[in-house]
């Protein structure tokens, strides 16, 4: 087992950890942060919930000064979410160390984001877009950077962005480390490592091999705010013998640990906080059958073989297919079959698609009753969007940049749904429709385009509303 100080992190950075309630480093930290540490190069490929961005966050901020005024980290993302979510969680892992985080992004006025590095920023994360345009105003200067991450770096490039980040890696020093994340790895984001990119390390979460064909496995969307009532609700319909409830920290564990308490439920806790006394009366109580539920986060729950738990809660997703399977693990052992249900929020939808497609395993939709009527275990009905043949005497068409994406739960079907309502067009019409994590991209015939824009901006799916655009070029 590594634990985060093993890893070669310093005190203040450990501290933050503390902090954020980080318990032990997720696979994809175990694997990135050692070798970013002596300074390599890296490919890395996973997804997002993987825990990438403190994989190559904390080596950049270790190395960063906060005695030296100038800019020597950037991050570069696709978009202005993942720019805000990134910029968020490097703010919090370096607080003790002092370490300013500046993000900078489009679509918000330049002069705040102007005058907040010459504030000062140690690190930068920013869209490609407005890194360039603040070079080119000379608000931002990387003269003295040594840390480059590309994150989601197929999405730049499915976004049209890679000359535009080949351009900003050439204004930095080619003594730079660079660590290039992806999620997948097509041709050019290889090619462009290969250009950028020093004898770098691959580290990627493979994917995980245990077979857990004797659990039936469920999965459940939920508000974070429901998250405490569904779990009543599924402890209730289930009615476990007994249940291993998987939290993410231990700050969560114990306040998830309260409010069953204070629900007056039979329950403990169990995590890496507790002193190894009471840590063991809890095993003990639980493998004794004493305690029926139990809220525990993954490294405490290591080593727990007890042969009466009938079911896993996954109360907080995990952070890697790998971690998934070890929970699920849990239950049905020795023979006996046992039932998992993982709770998500929606926006991490993509998260649970991730691990069903690494872990090979199919969730169903858990439902109330499930124990009265057994869900059959069967695949997601995964909705496609229509192969839309081009017809005789060709259109010429045009590409459609849609804000919205599979982080936001929209499907194929969706985008050809608002396309067609809105703009009056014909199913047959709207081709070539791909769903990415924050975008989607459709083409419409050419004469169509700037009216379909107009028509179907501001369209609401699934509770989002779309933002179009004419792609570029
Ligand atoms: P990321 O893939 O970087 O977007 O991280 C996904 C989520 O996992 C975020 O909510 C992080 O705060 C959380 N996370 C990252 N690393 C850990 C860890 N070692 N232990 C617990 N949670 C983590």
């Amino acid at each position: 087992m590594t634990t985060f100080s093993e890893l070669g992190l310093s005190p203040p950075l450990l501290e933050a950890l503390a902090d954020v309630g980080y318990e032990a480093p997720s696979p994809i930290q175990a694997q990135a942060i050692p070798p970013l540490l002596e300074g390599r190069d890296m490919i890395g490929q996973a997804q997002t919930g993987s825990g990438k961005t403190a994989a190559f966050g904390l080596p950049m901020l270790q190395y960063v000064d906060p005695e030296e005024s100038e800019v020597q980290g950037l991050v570069l993302t696709p978009t202005r979410e993942l720019c805000i979510q990134v910029t968020q969680a490097l703010r919090a892992y370096g607080r003790r160390k002092g370490v300013d985080v500046v993000a900078v992004f489009g679509g918000a006025p330049i002069r705040g984001q102007q005058a907040q590095l010459r504030a000062g920023g140690h690190v930068v994360v920013g869209t490609v877009g407005r890194v360039l345009d603040l070079i080119s105003r000379h608000s931002l200067v990387l003269n003295a950077c040594r840390f480059v991450v590309l994150d989601e770096a197929d999405e730049m490039l499915d976004l049209g962005f890679l000359e535009d980040v080949e351009r900003i890696l050439a204004l930095t020093p080619s003594s730079r480390q660079t660590a290039l994340f992806s999620a997948t790895m097509p041709a050019e984001i290889r090619r462009l490592a290969d250009q950028y990119l020093y004898d770098p390390a691959l580290v990627r979460v493979k994917a995980a091999t245990l077979t857990v064909d004797t659990v039936e496995q469920f999965a459940l969307e939920v508000q974070a705010r429901e998250k405490t009532d569904a779990l009543i609700e599924v402890l209730d319909a289930e009615r476990p013998d007994q249940a291993l409830v998987f939290v993410r920290t231990k700050i969560r564990c114990d306040q998830l640990y309260r409010t069953l308490r204070d629900r007056r439920l039979n329950v403990r806790a169990l995590h890496g906080d507790m002193t190894q006394g009471a840590r063991d009366g809890v095993m003990i109580s639980f493998k004794e059958g004493r305690t029926p539920l139990l809220v525990a986060t993954d490294v405490a729950a290591r080593g727990l073989d007890v042969t009466g738990i009938s079911h896993v809660v996954n109360y907080d997703v995990p952070t890697s297919p790998d971690v998934y399977v070890h929970r699920i693990g849990r239950t049905a052992r020795v023979g006996r079959s046992g039932r998992a249900i993982t709770l998500y929020e929606p926006r991490q939808r993509r998260e649970i698609e991730a691990i069903e497609r690494h872990a090979g395993v199919t969730l169903a939709p858990w439902v109330k009753d499930a124990r009265v009527a057994p869900t059959p275990v069967h695949p997601k009905p995964r909705r496609h969007s229509k192969p839309h043949a081009a017809p005789d005497g060709e259109v010429a068409l045009r590409k459609l940049v849609i804000g919205g994406g599979r982080a936001d739960g929209l499907e194929p079907s969706d985008v050809v749904q608002a396309l067609t309502a809105a703009a009056g067009l014909d199913g047959e019409a709207v081709r070539n429709v791909r769903v990415l994590e924050r975008f989607s991209f459709a083409e419409v015939p050419a004469l169509d385009a700037e009216r379909v824009v107009q028509q179907a901006s501001g369209a609401r799916v699934r509770g989002v509303a779309l933002r179009l655009e004419l792609a570029r070029g």
